[in-house]
């Protein structure tokens, strides 16, 4: 017999001799706490991208896109989990690294909150030209202002912006870009002016 899918018990019997719970109650018990954080993970997720509108990070589109992998892997395991449990196959290390992921985007978000809001050193104002616009619809719309670069080795800066500063510039344009160096050292766009 393998361990308890409810409370990872040894178990030689049907019913659990720790929590008392037959293999298929422990089995409803377990795919109901996916479930449950599954959707924890999920609002998660979602208040991470709106964390990263309210202070941007300079990088952001970089931290999306390790965000949507974190997303996908977690979602798989979620899916992986559960065809175990189905089967009442071995699940104790699966289930360890998936409740592990959950709180991720929760911390993440909260970081770059922290981030920007605790952040009182006085942003550096950096002069770029527009180089290119992009804008995404959806639900979580995005807008960037793609600009060049006064770091050394990037060639551009993708910078985040609203409807209004998106609208208001071209390309060509001048603009100052005020980058605040972050609380925990992740520069973020503190806004964008015309110089
Ligand atoms: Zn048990």
């Amino acid at each position: 017999m393998t361990r308890c899918l409810n409370c990872g018990a040894d178990r030689d019997a049907d019913v659990c001799a720790s929590c008392g719970l037959s293999s298929h109650a422990a089995e409803f018990s377990l795919r109901k706490r996916i479930l449950n954080r599954t959707a924890i993970f999920l609002v998660g997720a979602l208040a991470f991208v709106v964390a990263g509108e309210r202070y941007p990070a300079l990088d952001l589109d970089g931290i999306l896109i390790f965000i949507g992998v974190l997303f996908f892997f977690t979602l798989g395991l979620a899916m992986w989990l559960e065809r175990r449990a189905l089967r009442h196959m071995e699940v104790e290390a699966l289930k360890r690294i998936y409740y592990g992921l959950i709180p991720l985007p929760w911390l993440l978000a909260a970081l770059l909150l922290g981030n920007g809001a605790l952040d009182t050193s006085p942003p550096a104002v950096e002069v770029a030209r527009v180089v290119a616009k992009f804008a995404m619809r959806g639900p979580a719309p995005s807008r960037r202002l793609v600009v060049t670069s006064w770091r050394p080795g990037h060639r551009v800066e993708r910078i985040p912006v609203d409807r209004g500063d998106f609208d208001r510039f071209s390309y060509g344009d001048f603009l100052e870009v005020k980058v605040a160096g972050g609380l925990v050292g992740i520069p973020w766009v503190a806004g964008v002016s015309r110089p």
